[in-house]
């Protein structure tokens, strides 16, 4: 089968045939139909991370399922899934608390795809861009028939980060003035929670004018472009002076991240959703933080239980309340692999899709 292989960081993918391994226990195959390219599959390429390569990129997938071990009953061949990230061991504090995104298990470390012997990491435990993966059956959520596999794939990742990023993890308010720097596809659906969360003020900051066009198709009540405008002071000069309620970084740089801070109103909290690097440090102003009364909060994941959060976002998506199918601006080939990426970095596309067939 075929794969885009990672070989070594900075580097293009190369699509080359690989193995996969039999199934293990708890395990499920399924054929990826669609896999969604994430920034963050970008930062595997371009930064040290936890994952090595030679390794197989790609987190935001959906398909058919395939086979699955003998024992496991969750879903069984010919079911049209979405592929989520993560462990969820089940005994652990957080399994048992249901913060199951919290979850301190290791992934194992076997990766289940070969190249002449040698072992190829698949990221997060998914790698889809291959043509098949094998992954633990309990992160597999099914997809009715009426939903494309494109658009179920961006429930693994930009959908459901973003969504969780204003529900679950900031608890937005009706009525609440809400700001979020970077718009890209994780962005874009922090900008539609807070829109359907009946936030009052949506203010979408970026540096491209496309993307800031199609935050209000998203429900931004107000675009900024940080390339030529102060974001900071442009968000209080919309908030009575305040600054907003919520500020969400969607880009994971200190840079931003401080002015998600500078941008919260007494009180208020900056919601950190942007993947930063490990070697980077954000520093704020001792006397402030605490007089202000300013929380900071890291969101990982969009705080998600799969089987409890994802089918209430198919359900939003099938009701025509949750925009998806916008999202995806460009479809790809396998084979167009780095033509996706680098039309992410050209900020052409807010989502674009590796589609296998
Ligand atoms: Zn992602
Ligand atoms: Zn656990």
């Amino acid at each position: 089968m075929k794969a885009a292989v990672l070989w070594e960081r900075h580097s293009r993918l190369k699509v080359e045939e690989i193995d996969l391994a039999d199934l293990e226990s708890g395990e499920a195959r399924v054929r990826v139909l669609a896999s969604g390219v994430c920034h963050s599959d970008l930062h595997h390429i371009n930064r040290e991370t936890a994952f090595q390569p030679p390794m197989v990129l790609g987190h935001e997938g959906a398909g058919i399922v395939d086979a699955v071990a003998p024992e496991v009953t969750s879903v069984k061949p010919g079911d049209r899934v979405v592929i989520m990230f993560g462990s969820k061991c089940g005994t652990c504090h957080y399994c048992h608390a249901g913060e199951d995104y919290l979850c301190t298990a290791v992934l194992p470390d076997h990766p289940r795809f070969t190249q002449n012997s040698q072992r190829l990491t698949q990221l997060l435990g998914v790698g889809s861009f291959a043509e098949y993966v094998n992954v633990n059956a309990s992160n597999l959520v099914p997809v009715p028939d009426e939903m494309p596999v494109e658009s179920a794939a961006l429930l693994a990742c930009g959908v459901t980060t973003g969504l969780g990023a204003v529900t679950k993890t900031a608890g937005v308010q009706p009525g609440s003035n809400v700001a979020v720097i970077g718009v890209g596809g994780v962005g874009m659906n922090v900008v539609q929670g807070a829109a359907l969360s009946g936030a009052s003020r949506v203010i979408a900051i970026d540096l491209v004018e496309r993307k800031l066009e199609m935050a209000q198709q998203f429900g931004a009540t107000h675009m900024i472009n940080a390339a030529d405008t102060d974001p900071v002071q442009a968000i209080r000069d919309l908030t009575h002076g305040r600054g907003a309620d919520y500020v969400f970084e969607v880009i994971g740089r200190p840079e931003t991240i401080k002015q998600a801070y500078d941008a919260a109103r007494r009180g208020g909290t900056a919601v950190v959703v942007g993947l930063g690097a490990a070697n980077e440090e954000v520093s704020f102003p001792l006397d402030e933080l605490m007089r202000s009364g300013k929380a900071i909060k890291g969101c990982f994941y969009g705080a998600v239980q799969p089987h409890r959060d994802v089918p209430r976002y198919i359900d939003m998506y099938l009701t025509g309340r949750l925009k998806i199918d916008q999202l995806i601006s460009r479809r790809f080939r396998l084979d167009q692999v780095n033509d996706a990426f680098d039309a992410m970095v050209a900020g052409q596309v807010a989502r674009g899709v590796i589609m296998f067939e």
